[in-house]
């Protein structure tokens, strides 16, 4: 079953069309890699997904319901989580505090709610930090659950933004470059975190990724961008032999 579909997606910021009559499906499970060239259209296929922008034209479905329209928030409460490229962490808070705010976006809110659940207010948060640190755990980071976002290496801060989004509990995870900035030894550190959390949490998970050996390790099917229209899409074996990806995307040929 496709859990998420693009048809026909365009999007066009004026005259620049960053995406252009896009359409695949990813199946519930599958890990995807999206790829391309600086500039390809992937990370605004992201906020397309997303509800960052609404597209130009064209439909967004997401087990079969339509997520064009229905925002950030609500996309999230749907089953969808992302990284970003430019990590985004609430930069001043403990790591631990900052996957708490996304476990915390499961607690119901409404004052009858907030009236029957005075009495074990002081216990829901201990659950909240041992539910946060168990994702900590999960991505390595248990260690440095109390020190501040800002002060982790590069490397961990992106560690963190999949632990938050985690957190959410998301059938549909998006990673955008999580391996950036990465050393080769890291990025297969992660690419097995990645294969870890995918297997555990049941996820299906589109990647964005330069690091050709993460993308080739992990994914099922990849789907190439050029110039924000689709270029190829196949297996990995597909996408390493096909000329046109070689010619446009890795400058051979
Ligand atoms: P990279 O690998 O460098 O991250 P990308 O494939 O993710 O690139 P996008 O960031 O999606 O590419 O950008 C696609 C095109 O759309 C680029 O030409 C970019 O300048 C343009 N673009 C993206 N967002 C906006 C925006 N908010 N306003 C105007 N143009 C935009």
């Amino acid at each position: 079953m496709n859990l998420l579909e693009l048809k026909s997606v365009t999007k066009a910021f004026g005259g620049i069309m960053a995406c252009r009559d896009v359409s695949f499906a990813t199946k519930q499970g599958q890990i995807m890699g999206l790829i391309g060239p600086n500039g390809a259209g992937k990370t605004t296929m992201f906020n397309l997904i997303t509800g960052v922008y609404a597209p130009t034209s064209g439909s967004i479905l997401f087990e079969g319901q339509e997520l064009v329209g229905r925002g950030p928030d609500g996309i999230v409460a749907q089953g969808v989580a992302r990284t970003f490229q430019n990590i985004r962490l609430f930069r001043n808070l403990s790591v631990l505090d900052n996957v708490c705010i996304a476990v915390d976006k499961h607690v119901d809110y409404s004052f009858a709610a907030a009236l029957l659940r005075l009495p074990s207010i002081l216990k829901r948060e201990q659950e909240i930090r041992d539910l946060a640190l168990e994702y900590l755990t999960e991505v390595g980071l248990a260690d440095k659950a109390n020190v501040r976002a800002d002060s982790l290496p590069y490397g961990l801060q992106r560690k963190l933004e999949i632990a938050r989004a985690l957190a959410l509990k998301p059938k549909l995870l998006l990673l955008d470059e999580p391996a950036a900035g990465m050393n080769p030894e890291e990025s297969l550190d992660l690419a097995k975190l990645i294969r870890r959390i995918h297997q555990r949490y049941n996820l299906t998970i589109l990647l964005i990724e330069h690091h050709m050996d993460v993308v080739m390790e992990l994914c099922d099917t990849i789907f190439v961008l050029n110039f924000g229209l689709k270029l190829a899409e196949g297996t990995a074996q597909d996408i390493q032999s096909n000329p046109d990806v070689l010619r446009a995307y890795l400058g051979e040929g």
